[in-house]
């Protein structure tokens, strides 16, 4: 496996291969990987000749108040993870490079970026799309893969693909959990063993939804009285958010009449969680 610093290194050996006619697939990450970012990796791998992972946190995206001081950089470990997984390429970029002096370009993409996460993060999701940009221009990549874990960057970056005309084909893989149900994700190293035992109720929350759309309820009001109500039964735990939304844009229902996108995060002492699920309406039986 190939590490690469260097932006126009990276673009060269891209390059290099889509003249060949090899098909290069891209996961970005900001490292610290586990289960979820493997499966995002295996995927890539089956689906495209070469395979770049990059690993980049990335300062933009992180407010003042937020963790990038203290987020987890287990470097060796994330290599060892992208060796084993057949990776060809891990791509680590230095902030100097990613944003040289002068640099003064920001994407945005407002209507998608304005609820929700952007709600609580003003300027993440310009710093999300702005990163993301950049990396596509320097991977060039044919396809990349990003996780349903993080459902508003997924559902922004194919906006942002199809606005900018940019070329890459965007796959969105499921979420992995952890055995009892907790989103995997590289800021559960922040809970104490006490607080990961509560985390679960953000999960149990969602389920507590789609079970309510499953089973008939269409009033999303009532349906996120539901989640709410799980929530208020773990009282270490804050609501940031929890809304029943449309899954393209985002949107929030009123009535839940085909498919829903339950989207929450909550506080649980200093960490903050995210999680979403998709849920269909139960199927009316219309008789002519
Ligand atoms: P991050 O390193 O947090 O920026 O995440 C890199 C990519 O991995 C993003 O596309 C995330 O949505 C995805 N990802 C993070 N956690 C999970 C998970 N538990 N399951 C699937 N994909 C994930």
């Amino acid at each position: 496996m190939k590490i690469l610093r260097s932006p126009a290194a990276m673009t060269a050996w891209s390059e290099g291969l889509r003249r060949e006619g090899v098909s290069v697939g891209f996961v970005p990450t900001m490292g610290a990987l586990h289960e979820g970012h493997r499966a995002l990796i295996r995927e890539a791998r089956l689906r495209c000749d070469a395979l770049v992972v990059s690993i980049f946190v990335n300062p933009t995206q992180f407010g003042p108040q937020e963790d990038l001081a203290r987020y987890p950089r287990p470097i060796s470990h994330d290599r060892a993870i992208c060796r084993q997984e057949g990776v060809d390429v891990c791509f680590e970029p230095t902030a100097e490079a990613m944003y040289p002096t002068g640099f003064q370009t920001t994407v945005t993409v407002p209507a998608i970026a304005r609820r929700w996460e952007g709600e609580s993060r003003p300027h993440h999701f310009a710093g999300v799309a702005t990163v993301v940009t950049k990396l596509f221009g320097m991977v060039r990549p044919h396809r990349a893969l990003f996780g349903q874990k993080d459902f508003q960057q997924s559902v922004l970056v194919q906006r942002l693909v199809n606005d900018l005309n940019l070329g890459v084909d965007i796959v969105v893989r499921p979420t992995v959990r952890e055995q009892d149900g907790l989103a995997m994700s590289s800021r559960n190293v922040y809970l104490s063993p006490d607080e990961r035992r509560r985390a679960v109720t953000l999960y149990k929350s969602l389920q507590a939804g789609a079970a309510a759309i499953r089973t008939g309820e269409t009033d999303a009001k009532t349906v996120r009285s539901a989640m709410v109500r799980v929530i208020q039964g773990e009282p270490a735990m804050t609501i940031d958010y929890l809304a029943v939304c449309d899954p393209i844009t985002l949107e929030p229902l009123p009535t839940v009449a085909r498919k829903a996108v339950l989207l929450g995060a909550v506080r649980l002492g200093t960490v903050r969680l995210i999680d979403n699920m998709l849920a269909a309406a139960k199927q009316v039986r219309r008789h002519p």
